[in-house]
């Protein structure tokens, strides 16, 4: 059974087998948790990315992780909140999805993801966790080979939602607090 851990934190601290980016589409680096990201990892992380020609929103590209304590960093593009009528959730749910696709190709066996689209692309942080949730959960569904999944959440209001939510999703032998 996959563990789901939760962590109130800084993901560039991670030692795990991925740590997945809330990039934007050029790959270039941006603020929030991107900045933090390439900030640790070194300018090599930059050079990599340059290489990939942006991504997609919802889609996911993957890095070595250079200097990070994380072997590999998966790019993923969450979508601009827009008032909610331009396929936000799917796209945001996209983004777990195919990161997670990623990880299980790159045979990771640990992956932590940042909350996506909740800085400044204005996801209403509910629903974003929600939506985080339940991909992940369906992911796990039809794929065991993961040990442990997890929720970093930078910002207090996020952790207290994940960790209000997590019990609904989860088993409470699965999670770790
Ligand atoms: P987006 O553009 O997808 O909204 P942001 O980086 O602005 O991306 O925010 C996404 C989330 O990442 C926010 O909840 C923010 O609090 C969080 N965040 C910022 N820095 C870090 C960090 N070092 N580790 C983990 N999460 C972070």
């Amino acid at each position: 059974m996959t563990k789901i851990r939760l962590i109130h934190g800084d993901i560039t601290l991670l030692a795990v087998d991925a740590i997945v980016n809330a990039a934007n589409r050029s790959l270039l680096g941006g603020g929030g948790v991107d900045g933090a990201i390439h900030r640790a990892a070194g300018s090599q992380l930059l050079e990599a990315c340059k290489k990939l020609n942006g991504c997609e929103t919802g889609q996911a590209k993957i890095t070595p992780g250079f200097r990070l304590p994380a072997k590999y960093v998966i790019h993923t593009v969450g979508p601009v909140w827009r008032g909610g009528q331009d396929r936000e959730t799917e796209l945001l749910s996209q983004c777990y999805l195919n990161s997670l696709e990623l990880a299980k190709q790159y045979e990771c066996r640990q992956v932590a993801f940042p909350n996506i689209s909740t800085g400044v692309y204005g996801f209403p942080k509910t629903k974003a966790a929600h939506t985080a949730l339940s991909a992940v959960k369906d992911y796990l569904t039809a794929y065991t080979g993961f040990e442990e999944i997890s929720f970093v959440c930078f910002d207090q209001e996020n952790y207290q939602l994940y960790k209000d939510l997590l019990p609904s999703f989860f088993s409470q032998d699965q999670i770790t607090f």
